[in-house]
């Protein structure tokens, strides 16, 4: 482009010059009888070569050119993101994970000698406002590479082959243009299961999107990242090996998580001596990063309204309820309190899984997720194919346990056992009408059977559920302090893995033990 700009000059010279002979030529009176005319006639002759070789390179050289130009490298600029790690806050394990696709990135050479596969695509999935978008283009500017940013709906068109060629020309501009991030935000827009009587215009983005996907190869460092809210809607051959095969959840920050981010938010703010972060993390249960980051813009902008030199608590707790009551959710008071339900809800799963040994605890949480409030992550130590009929119980009994310890420490029960209560009846159905471990005896269960006898079975089913719901109740009351420490501690911290869980465990020197 330079050089380009440099023969343009050169040209307007020429061309002024060679005017100017040309005169003198005609009118032989400005004195410049010295050059000779073959000297004239070489210079007229470069004139036009360098007009002739200037058009035929671009159709309009000199019309617009300084603008096309700069407008180009203003593009290129933006194109490199100034995100980084630094400004996402909390994540820290789905930030440790990216850590390998960015050495990739940077290194790709060291991969590709040792014959790796570069992976091709990320996914990130979870709640909107929790970070994706961030983190991708932090991903973008931790590599320096050149972050491409496409949103699912722009790919959606009226006219058959319109998306699929924006896909085509999106993939070929990363590959000019690598190592690059090709970010597709929305991806759920084009990439829901395709079905029979399906939108042939939407087949036809997706399947160009599958087709560059497995197109480009290793020598290409061409990453893809993917933001949905709805794992569940996508396509399979989306999620195949070689396309999408990283999934990564990005769910919404807990305590620590959120005091991180109302740091990062408010770290170019004045913030009055009143105002305790801290705190406010602890009031915004639920919330995600980019409600955070709402509150913290809102209260700036209360203080300014106010006239304040600096912002104070009061414009935070202003901002919080503008905030909540934006998302139509409740006030603080009312969500701590539920904060506190859930908190005794998944400590009591908890507790009764470690004790009757059901299953291994491996996390514990009452960040809400999807449609729960909290949720207790558990493995089974070894694959099962055979269950005994106390071990049914057991999980039974630990499914109750939630709601037990509702019953228990709060004397009320809330909806929040609903999921529960569906996995207690259906292993409890199953007991009775296809294990035959009901008083029934060993008899396999029909439907002509349960349409004669339905009061019968479910009189059975709810004896089980009965024994288990009592059985769950005395393991609590029996290790209440234990029960009261777990929740206090969820409260505080939101999240504990089973490690936290068996140090707790540990200070009640030996729990009763009531695995049979
Ligand atoms: P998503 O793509 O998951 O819907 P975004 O990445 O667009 O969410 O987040 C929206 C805004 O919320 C961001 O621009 C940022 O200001 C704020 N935000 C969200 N999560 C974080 C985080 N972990 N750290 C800092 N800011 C965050
Ligand atoms: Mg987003
Ligand atoms: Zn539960």
């Amino acid at each position: 482009m330079k050089r380009k700009r440099l023969a343009f000059t050169i040209l307007v010279i020429s061309i002024i010059f060679s005017t100017i002979l040309l005169f003198d030529n005609l009118y032989p009176s400005l004195g410049l009888n010295k050059i000779k005319i073959t000297s004239r006639w070489v210079f007229w002759s470069f004139t036009i070569i360098l007009l002739v070789y200037l058009i035929k390179s671009d159709s309009k050289p000199q019309l617009v050119p300084s603008v096309l130009t700069s407008e180009k490298i203003a593009n290129k600029e933006r194109d490199k993101s100034e995100v980084s790690f630094k400004d996402v806050a909390g994540l820290e394990e789905i930030k440790e994970e990216l850590q390998e696709t960015i050495d990739f990135i940077n290194n790709s050479s060291k991969y590709k000698k040792m014959g790796a596969r570069i992976p091709k695509g990320i996914l990130f999935y979870g709640p909107p406002g929790t970070g994706k978008t961030l983190l991708a283009k932090a991903v973008a500017g931790e590599t320096n590479s050149v972050f491409l940013y496409a949103s699912g709906s722009e790919f959606v068109e009226k006219y058959v082959g319109v998306g699929a060629k924006r896909v085509r020309s999106l993939f070929e501009r990363a590959k000019k243009e690598a190592p690059s991030i090709v970010f597709i935000d929305e991806i759920d827009a084009i990439g829901t299961k395709r079905n029979l009587e399906s939108n042939n215009e939407k087949d036809q983005t997706l399947n160009q999107l599958l087709v560059e996907m497995d197109g480009f190869n290793s020598h290409e460092t061409v990453i893809v990242i993917g933001a949905t809210n709805r794992l569940d809607l996508l396509d399979e051959a989306l999620l195949r090996p070689g396309r999408f095969d990283r999934h990564i959840y990005v769910g919404n920050p807990n305590m620590k998580a959120r005091e991180q981010i109302l740091k990062v938010h408010t770290k170019n703010k004045p913030l009055d001596k009143s105002v305790d972060i801290l705190d406010i993390a602890r009031k915004t249960h639920g919330l995600s990063g980019a409600d955070l980051a709402n509150i913290a813009n809102e209260a700036a902008i209360i203080a300014v309204r106010r006239n304040k030199s600096k912002i104070t608590i009061e414009e935070f707790d202003a901002a919080i309820e503008r905030v909540l009551a934006g998302l139509e959710v409740k006030n603080p008071t009312v969500l701590l309190k539920e904060k506190k339900t859930v908190s005794f809800h998944e400590a009591g799963h908890a507790l009764v899984a470690k004790l009757l040994n059901t299953e291994m605890v491996q996390k514990v949480s009452i960040i809400p997720r999807g449609q729960a409030l909290g949720y207790v992550l558990k493995f089974p130590e070894e694959d099962r194919y055979l269950l005994t009929e106390r071990e049914l119980i057991n999980k039974i009994i630990t499914l109750l346990a939630g709601r037990a310890a509702e019953e228990l420490v709060f004397r009320e029960i809330t909806t929040g056992a609903k999921d529960d209560l569906d996995k207690a009846t259906k292993i409890a159905r199953e007991m009775v009408c296809s294990y035959g471990m009901g008083s029934l005896g060993p008899i396999a269960i029909d439907e002509q059977y349960i349409k004669h006898n339905y009061g019968v079975l479910r009189d059975e089913i709810k004896r089980i559920l009965d024994y288990c719901y009592k059985e769950a109740l005395e393991i609590l009351d029996e290790n209440k302090p234990l029960l009261y420490h777990i929740a206090n501690t969820l409260m505080e911290k939101e999240t504990m893995d089973g490690e936290e869980l068996d140090e707790i465990f540990k200070i009640y020197e030996k729990p009763i033990d009531c695995a049979t």
